[in-house]
């Protein structure tokens, strides 16, 4: 048995009630095979045995009281994975599924993505199982303030600085970043997506989105191929999908979908997003509603991946959104590019499926680190108590994501594996992390 394969087998062994952290492991150590298996160095060091277990895993009772006065207990976690190369960073998300291989698996992929940034930040994750649809603003509120009651412990703008990702949002970053100041009495950057009054970067609520693109279009010109007239499906209605819906359109993509946890949106005009912003972004309202502004959409239940055609498909909702059955009918249906805009969307049945048919593959660790790295950006700003321009903020970030498109595609060729950026990703995320882990010995 090689050494990754002992590594994944033991992983396996210690926490067999954790399947997506599992999964994401099982991608990456793969991909790591050729580099982590071939140099002793790295066995001697137990660099692989560090890498997978966290630098640290806090869990936390949040109680917060409702409207009509009723007491409720929800879970608190932050897992802070990897500090070798900055302090930890890494997104809050609130979703009902929250558990801790969730937060592990996304802490994890946090690493290699925060690595490809090329900037100086460490990796974690965090959230709850709370559900913030269908409460009210207070609610809301005293949930936050709750969280960060035991949350301000453990973060720091030096330290480990949290932010959005599912579930939230500018509201929600608002409300803990006031009571982390409440606590404290200091004024730091200790989270990103801030409202611009108080230390937001502009370009941050785009980021994720439009880096996305921005990768994509990279990838596409690199292969012949270009996004303007592309078909383009988009799954999710959120942050990311709103944004990268926004910049296709922009670089004369034409977007047909776009969905939520409910059902599905296929707008052969062309996915209208002024009125997906006022559905999601300012009535919180459910996607259904976009067939009040455009009656002729389609509106389905179920997965948009079973009932879209496209030429390129961006999964911006959730983790294992595709899998094999619908990966083989995007293959079969004429896609040639796939690029994640969610963390982990594409299952690893799936992602063999896009590898074997010849399809382009950007994994979301590359592709959607435009968030993090825009993040990167508000910490550098806050620091320098100074704020850019959105239009420096955008070009920065469109270099960022060129840089890791080319980093991820020199990697994967010098292991002769040309196209497949999942071992590309990987590798180029990893070294970094590696070389800084191996220099500050065995801690
Ligand atoms: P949002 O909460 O803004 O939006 C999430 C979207 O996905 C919503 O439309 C939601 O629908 C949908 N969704 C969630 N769960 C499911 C499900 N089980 N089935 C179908 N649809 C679902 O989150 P973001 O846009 O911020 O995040 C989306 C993805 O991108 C996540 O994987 C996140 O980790 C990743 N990401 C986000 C970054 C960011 O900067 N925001 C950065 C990097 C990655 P509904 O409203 O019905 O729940």
């Amino acid at each position: 048995m090689t050494y990754s394969q002992k590594v994944l087998e033991d992983l396996k062994k210690k926490n067999p009630d954790q399947p997506e952290f599992i999964q994401a492991a099982e991608e990456v150590l793969e991909a790591l095979a050729p580099v982590v298996d071939t140099d002793p160095k790295y066995e001697k060091a137990g660099l692989l045995e560090r890498l997978v277990e966290p630098e640290r895993q806090i869990m936390f009772r949040i109680p917060w009281v409702d409207d009509k006065g009723e007491v409720h207990v929800n879970r608190g976690y932050r897992v802070q994975f990897n500090s070798a190369i900055g302090p930890y960073k890494g997104g809050l998300r609130l979703h009902p599924s929250v558990n801790l291989s969730i937060i592990k698996f996304l802490g994890f992929e946090q690493i290699f993505k925060n690595s490809l940034t090329g900037l100086p930040i460490g990796a974690a994750k965090g959230g709850s199982d709370f559900d913030p649809k269908g409460k009210s603003d207070m609610e809301v509120m005293r949930f936050c303030q709750a969280f960060m009651n035991e949350l301000y412990k453990y973060v720091g703008a030096d330290e480990d600085v949290p932010a959005g990702d599912i579930g939230t949002g500018a509201r929600e970053v608002g409300y803990l970043y006031g009571q982390y100041k409440k606590l404290t009495n200091r004024s730091e950057g200790v989270l990103t997506g801030k409202g611009l009054s108080f230390g937001g970067s502009l370009a941050r609520t785009e980021a994720t989105g439009y880096g996305l693109v921005y990768i994509t279009e990279e990838l596409l010109k690199d292969h012949g191929k270009n996004i303007s007239g592309a078909r383009i499906a988009v799954s999710g209605s959120g942050n990311v999908a709103i944004y990268a819906i926004e910049k296709a359109k922009q670089l004369g993509g034409k977007v047909i979908s776009c969905s939520d946890s409910s059902g599905y949106i296929i707008d052969e005009n062309g996915i209208d997003v002024k009125a997906l912003k006022q559905i999601k972004e300012v009535e919180r309202k459910r996607i259904k509603e976009y067939l009040n502004y455009h009656p002729d959409a389609t509106y389905g239940e179920g997965s948009v991946w079973d009932n879209v055609t496209c030429d390129v498909a961006l999964p911006c909702a959730t983790q294992n959104e595709i899998n094999e059955a619908e990966a083989k009918r995007l293959v079969e249906t004429g896609c040639y590019a796939v690029c994640e805009g969610a963390n982990m969307p594409t299952d690893n049945e799936a992602i063999q499926i896009f590898l074997d048919n010849g399809i382009l593959f950007i994994p979301g660790k590359a592709s959607n680190a435009g968030g993090v790295a825009t993040s990167a950006l508000e910490m550098g700003q806050n620091s320098i108590r100074s704020s850019w321009t959105f239009e420096e903020v955008d070009a920065k970030l469109k270099g960022i994501m060129i840089n890791i498109y080319y980093h991820m595609k020199e990697a994967c060729e010098e292991y002769n594996a040309p196209d497949n950026f999942v071992m590309g990703a990987n590798i180029a995320g990893f070294m970094k992390v590696a070389d800084a882990m191996m220099a500050q010995g065995i801690v």
